[in-house]
């Protein structure tokens, strides 16, 4: 909530993504969830009762059963097109790349800057590290 802070915004918009990820694993993990990471979703079957899913873990392929299944999995959703549902948007034209990088020496800080081929941005998120954004014109996401 913004509104709690008195001054500029730009401190909190730049807290580093893995510090925002760590904070809102705790709150999950409050509320009971169970996180498991390094599982990707590969099937899924639904049935009457529920839906089948198959994914693969740290130990092999596995099968999960629950009532519902959210896909949450991104812009090339893999559970949206198991699903079957339609995508009515426009695919994306466009690829940008966010790295969050330690020990280089980025000047002037904060940087940005529109080339002909494209643009970069570099910015201090703590000390040593640096938000730096780049996006290549006329490169298609991969
Ligand atoms: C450089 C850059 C800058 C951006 N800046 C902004 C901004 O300033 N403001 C803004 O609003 N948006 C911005 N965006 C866009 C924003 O990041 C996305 O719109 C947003 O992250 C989409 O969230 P999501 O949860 O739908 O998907 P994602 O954040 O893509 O998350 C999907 C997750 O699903 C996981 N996943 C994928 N497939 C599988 C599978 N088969 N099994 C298991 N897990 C899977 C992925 O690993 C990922 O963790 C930016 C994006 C980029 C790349």
């Amino acid at each position: 909530d913004y509104t709690v802070l008195k001054d500029a915004h730009f401190g909190a918009r730049g807290i580093p993504q893995s510090q925002t990820e760590a904070v809102l694993e705790e709150w999950a993990g409050e509320l009971g969830t169970d996180i498991r990471r390094g599982w990707e979703f590969r099937a899924l079957e639904q049935d009457d009762d529920g839906v089948s899913v198959a994914v693969a873990g740290p130990g092999g392929e596995h099968r999960l059963r629950a009532q519902f299944l959210v896909g949450a999995d991104g812009g090339q959703s893999t559970v949206r097109a198991a699903a079957g549902f339609a995508f009515p948007g426009t695919s994306a034209t466009r690829g940008m790349y966010l790295a969050d990088v330690v020990g280089c020496q980025v000047k002037p800080r904060p940087l940005g800057e529109r080339l002909p081929g494209g643009m970069v941005m570099a910015a201090p998120l703590a000390e040593g590290i640096d938000r730096i954004i780049v996006c290549e014109h006329g490169a298609p996401p991969a």
